[in-house]
């Protein structure tokens, strides 16, 4: 393989649940989830119905045909999000496709109030994750990412997360404001309180598009289906990933009101996006989610999932940041990595998103037996150390 990742912590051969096994036999507890992708856990039996269902019915066809399941997800999408009638959905295969397609988007946002075409300017915020590809790796807050890179596709400023950062930089000239609402690769950071029912209204104000990358914190993970509805407000677009699939690539933009008119024939695709064997296996993974109400078990985990970590009470840990099952555990010190390490050996899969951050983003599914199970496990690691 390309030695672009860090080596394999192990070789993985088989899941149940919220357990992965390897090849040496050793259980670990899945505290990851594939980076908030296995939204149902691994082998769920719907899953396994869903995915080998559609294979032996009709697993793919071109864009130049409609299928059942497609069909189906785009309404879904549309009722979830709250676009509603007035949505449109574009179907790819990943989170950095998602906002690549988002890019493309806001480059349809010409016109000003003046008419004259020169709303140039995309606005994204320091520190934020949108993907790898040149276009989302452009809207990438993280410099060290883009400058091996460069020249990036142009027009693109990153802005701090703050109100005062968007009332200094958000007029006629903008685009589009592109926000991760809680900042997962980044180690699980929260925007400021208010922060995206300003954003709202000041993109309204100015004609900018409001995109929400919620490829991370979508379809239920943060106890809602997508984040901002925790706020109130819609954004006019929203790109999703991750967890829509349930572990099969799968991605989504979003687009809202009179944003769904911006592009027009011919002038975006995807040979897989949208296939039978991805939406059908997204269909079932939605049909769960409402069936076992795990957006509430998301949100009831995630509080009993912060009182465990609190009542383990180490002096190595000052904060829980965070909300649902996506949970950021603030570190004293950068040793994060080694923590990560030390929770392999005791049998848990935990995620150092940054020297001196955990990252926690267990399937939808987990349960009582679980959380008593990090408890021991994340104990014992933090013990370690
Ligand atoms: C993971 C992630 C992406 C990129 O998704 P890929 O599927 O890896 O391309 C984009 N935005 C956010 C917020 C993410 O967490």
């Amino acid at each position: 393989m390309m030695r672009t990742l860090a080596a394999p912590l192990a070789v993985l051969v088989r899941g149940d649940g919220c357990w992965v096994w390897d090849d040496q036999g050793n259980r670990y507890l899945d505290f990851l989830a594939g980076i908030a992708v296995n939204s149902l856990g691994h082998a769920h039996p719907a899953m396994v119905a869903a995915v080998s269902g559609q294979v032996a019915t009709l697993a793919h066809v071109s864009n130049y045909f409609a299928t059942p399941p497609e069909i189906e997800l785009a309404e879904r999408l549309k009722h979830i999000t709250g676009a509603g009638d007035r949505g449109r959905v574009f179907f790819c295969n990943s989170g950095a496709e998602a906002n690549e397609a988002a890019f493309k988007l806001a480059r349809r946002n010409r016109a000003n109030s003046h008419g004259d075409g020169s709303r140039t300017r995309i606005l994204a915020l320091r520190n934020s994750f949108h993907g790898r590809t040149m276009g989302s790796m452009a809207l990438t807050g993280k410099p060290q990412m883009r400058e091996p890179f460069e020249p990036m596709p142009g027009g693109v400023e990153h802005i701090d997360s703050t109100i005062e950062a968007l009332e200094k930089e958000l007029d006629e000239t903008v685009a589009a404001l592109f926000v991760e609402p809680v900042k997962g690769e980044a180690g699980v950071v929260d925007l400021p309180y208010g922060y995206l029912e300003r954003a709202r209204d000041l993109c309204t104000r100015h004609g900018v598009l409001l995109i929400i990358d919620e490829v991370q914190t979508g379809i239920g993970r943060t106890g809602a289906w997508f984040a901002y509805q925790h706020h109130g407000i819609l954004p006019d677009a929203v790109a999703i990933a991750k967890g829509l699939g349930g572990g099969v690539p799968i991605g989504a933009l979003v687009t809202f009101g009179t944003a769904s008119d911006l592009f027009t024939r011919g002038q975006h695709g995807s040979t897989f996006g949208g296939n039978p064997l991805v939406t059908a296996t997204a269909n079932t993974v939605l049909d769960v989610i409402e069936g076992d109400d795990l957006i509430a078990n998301a949100a009831a985990r995630g509080q009993q999932l912060r009182e465990i970590v609190a009542r383990l009470d180490s002096p190595l840990i000052t904060e829980v940041r965070g909300r649902g099952l996506l949970l950021g555990i603030g570190l004293a010190e950068p040793v994060a990595l080694a923590l990560s390490a030390a929770a392999l050996e005791a049998g848990l899969i935990v995620n150092a998103a940054n020297e001196s951050s955990i990252r926690l983003a267990p399937p939808l599914i987990v349960g009582d037996a679980e959380l008593e199970e990090f408890e021991r496990r994340f104990g014992r690691a933090l013990a370690a150390l």
